[in-house]
C-alpha cells in the first residue's frame, strides 16, 4: 500500500530508526525522519503526513507533549506511539492524550508494518466518508457529531480522534447489543480479533472520561465480563 503523502518518524534512536526507515521504505512507503518533537511539530505545520510514528522518550519535548500539542489544536493525524515496555503509565497517558495506538519496545517488525498498514487502511476508510448520518448524536449529556469529530460533553467541546469517531460509530449504529473484543479490534482497528492489547480497554477508559457523568460507575459504556462492551443509550434511572 502507498499512500500519497510520506509517514512522519519521529525516533531520536539512530539504530532503531535506521531499521524503521529501512522497513517503511521496503514496503513503498516514503519516509520523513525528524528526531525530535519542536521539528516534528514544525513539520507538521507546513506539512502534510499519512501517520506518524512517535517514539515517547525523545530530546526536548517529550512524546507526550506532541501528542498533547496536536490534539489541542485539532490536529488528527493517525499517531502511533514507541513507549519502552515499562511505561504501562505512559501508554495510558499517551492513548488518553490522543494516540492512537502503540507498540512497546522492542517490538518485532512484522507487528510494527501490520500496525502500520491497518492505521493507514483505516485512515484511507475515513477519507472515503465515515459510515456514520450527518447528525448529531445525543445521549445523556452528550452531543456527539460524527462528520467532523467533535462532541459537546458536561465539560465542554471534545475533539475526536479518528479511532474514536470509528469505535463510537459501532456502539451507535449497535446500540444496547454486546460487541466483543475480537469484533471491536477487527471492525476499529484493524486487528486479528485474538491479538492481546490493552489499546482497546484504554481506549473505552477513554470514552467514559469524555462521556460519562461518573466514569468510575459508567451508565452507557458497560463492560459485560467476559463478553465485551456494551453501550447504552438510555440508562434505566436510577
Ligand atoms: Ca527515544
Amino acid at each position: 500500500m502507498t499512500t500519497p503523502y510520506p509517514i512522519l518518524l519521529v525516533e531520536d534512536e539512530p539504530h532503531i530508526a535506521e531499521g524503521l526507515i529501512f522497513n517503511l521504505s521496503a514496503e513503498g512507503y516514503r519516509v520523513c525522519h525528524v528526531t525530535d518533537g519542536e521539528t516534528a511539530l514544525q513539520h507538521l505545520e507546513t506539512d502534510h503526513y499519512a501517520l506518524m510514528v512517535l517514539d515517547l522518550m525523545l530530546p526536548g519535548i517529550y512524546g507526550l507533549e506532541v501528542c498533547h500539542r496536536l490534539r489541542q489544536q485539532g490536529d488528527q493525524i493517525p499517531i502511533l506511539m514507541l513507549t519502552a515496555r515499562s511505561e504501562e503509565q505512559d501508554r495510558i497517558a499517551g492513548l488518553s492524550m490522543g494516540a492512537d495506538d502503540y507498540l512497546a519496545k522492542p517490538f518485532s517488525l512484522k507487528e510494527f508494518l501490520l500496525r502500520v498498514n491497518a492505521m493507514l487502511r483505516r485512515s484511507s476508510w475515513s477519507a472515503q466518508g465515515s459510515p456514520a448520518d450527518n447528525g448529531t448524536y445525543r445521549f445523556g449529556t452528550n452531543s456527539v457529531q460524527l462528520t467532523n469529530s467533535s462532541a459537546t460533553t458536561s465539560d465542554g467541546t471534545v475533539t475526536l480522534t479518528e479511532l474514536e469517531v470509528r469505535m463510537l460509530d459501532l456502539f451507535f449504529t449497535q446500540e444496547g447489543q454486546v460487541l466483543s473484543r475480537g469484533q471491536l479490534l477487527q471492525t476499529v482497528w484493524g486487528m486479528a480479533p485474538d491479538t492481546e492489547t490493552r489499546t482497546l480497554d484504554n481506549f473505552i477508559v477513554r470514552l467514559r472520561k469524555y462521556f460519562e457523568d461518573d466514569p468510575a460507575h459508567p451508565r452507557h459504556f458497560l463492560t459485560v465480563r467476559g463478553r465485551g462492551y456494551r453501550f447504552v443509550k438510555t440508562p434505566p434511572a436510577t
